[in-house]
C-alpha cells in the first residue's frame, strides 16, 4: 500500500505551482494541470495501491479526464512522490533517515537492513573520525572498529566533538567508544590502539565492508592504504583536507574503480635526491592549518557516500575522482582519477 510522501510540500507558484520540494520539485506552469495533480495526490493521503486511487478518482473527480488521471498517477509514482505507508513510524529512531532513503527513491527498509549489518573501520580518530563515527553509528551501522593510537589533546577540542575537558590524556579510542555507546547501546564497538606506521600494520586489522581513511598522518598512509586494500579487496574511502580544503575521494571499490595511484595527483613527499635534505627540513614540522568547519564539511559530504555504498542505494559521488570543496570560496573541485590500464598498483588485480 502507498501514499504520498511524507516529504511532499505544495505550492502555488505564478500562475501554476510547484509539485514536491527539493532537487526533485517539478514546477507546472498550467493551472489545469498543477490542480489535476493536487487533487489526485491529494486522494493518496489515505493508503491505497494504484487501481483504487483510479477508481476513487474517476468517483470523485468526474471534471478529470481518464487520460489525465493516469497521467497524474503515473507522475506520482515515477518521481517517488509515493512510499510504502509501513515505512514511516514517526517514533522510530531511523524514521528521518528512512524519508531521506524513500525520497532518493530507494526502499527504506532495505537499506536499513543492509546498513544494520554492515561493518565499517575508522583509521583515525581525530575530528573526522569524530564525526563519521557519530553520523554512521547514530544512523544504524551495525559495527564499526575504531583505529587510532592518539590520546585526547586540549587542542583536539575546537573539531573532535565528542571529547570534552574531562577527556584530556585519555585514549581517543576509548573514549569515542564511550560517546557512540551513550547514543546507540546496540551498536558493536571495536578498538585497536594502534598507530599505522607500514603497509603491514593494516594487515592486523580485520576486513570489513569499507576502511574509512580519516587519520592526516604519516604523508605515505594513503599510499599504503591503497597498496593493501587493492590487494586484498578491500573497499575504502578517503576522507580530509588539505589546509582550507575539505577532501573527500577517492572512493576504491575493488575491480569496479579507479585507485588512488591510477593517477598522479598528489605530490612525491619522500622521493631521494638532491633536494631530499632541503624539502625533508621543510616539512618535518607540518601542521595543517584544520579548521572544524573544513572538518565537518569532508565528514558529512563523505557520510553520504558511504550511506550509499553500505545501504546499495543512489550513486556513489566520490568514486574515480578526488573531490575538494574549498572553504574560502564557495566552490567545489573535482580530480578525475580514471582508471588507468597500466597503473602500477591496481592493473595486475
Ligand atoms: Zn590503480
Amino acid at each position: 500500500m502507498l501514499y504520498i510522501g511524507k516529504y511532499i510540500q505544495v505550492g502555488r507558484y505564478k500562475n501554476g505551482g510547484v509539485f514536491g520540494i527539493g532537487s526533485k520539485q517539478a514546477l507546472l506552469s498550467e493551472p489545469n494541470e498543477f490542480e489535476n495533480l493536487v487533487k489526485i495526490a491529494s486522494l493518496w493521503k489515505t493508503p491505497a495501491d494504484e487501481d483504487s486511487v483510479l477508481e476513487k478518482a474517476r468517483i470523485l473527480h468526474p471534471e478529470i479526464s481518464e487520460s489525465e488521471i493516469i497521467k497524474c498517477i503515473s507522475f506520482l509514482v515515477k518521481n517517488n512522490c509515493v512510499m510504502e505507508y509501513e515505512h514511516f513510524k514517526g517514533d522510530d529512531r531511523y524514521s528521518r533517515n528512512s524519508l531521506y532513503y524513500n525520497y532518493m527513491g530507494a526502499n527504506s527498509k532495505d537499506v536499513e537492513n543492509k546498513i544494520a549489518n554492515s561493518s565499517v573501520t575508522i583509521i583515525g580518530c581525530g575530528g573526522i573520525g569524530n564525526h563519521l563515527s557519530y553520523l554512521l553509528a547514530t544512523s544504524g551501522v551495525g559495527k564499526i572498529t575504531l583505529v587510532d593510537n592518539d590520546e585526547i589533546e586540549l587542542s583536539n577540542l575546537t573539531r573532535q566533538v565528542l571529547f570534552t575537558e574531562d577527556d584530556v590524556g585519555k585514549r581517543k579510542t576509548e573514549v569515542l567508544k564511550r560517546e557512540l555507546l551513550k547514543r546507540r547501546n546496540d551498536i558493536t564497538i571495536e578498538i585497536i590502539e594502534k598507530s599505522i606506521n607500514s603497509e603491514d600494520d593494516l594487515k592486523s586489522i580485520p576486513k570489513s565492508d569499507i576502511f574509512i581513511i580519516s587519520a592526516d598522518h604519516p604523508f605515505e598512509l594513503i599510499n599504503w592504504v591503497n597498496n593493501y586494500c587493492v590487494n586484498y579487496s578491500q573497499p575504502y574511502i578517503n576522507v580530509g583536507y588539505i589546509n582550507d580544503i575539505s577532501v573527500v575521494g577517492p572512493f576504491f571499490i575493488p575491480n569496479i574503480t579507479s585507485c588512488f595511484k591510477c593517477t598522479d595527483v598528489a605530490p612525491d613527499y619522500l622521493k631521494e635526491d638532491a633536494l631530499s635534505h632541503f624539502i625533508r627540513n621543510i616539512n618535518n614540522d607540518f601542521k595543517a592549518a584544520t579548521f572544524p568547519g573544513v572538518n565537518g564539511v569532508a565528514a558529512s559530504y563523505a557520510f553520504g557516500d558511504i550511506i550509499k555504498f553500505l545501504g546499495g542505494f543512489s550513486d556513489v559521488l566520490s568514486k574515480n575522482k578526488r573531490i575538494g570543496i574549498h572553504s574560502s570560496t564557495i566552490k567545489i573541485e573535482e580530480q578525475l582519477m580514471p582508471k588507468n590500464p597500466r597503473c602500477t598498483v591496481c592493473s595486475h588485480q
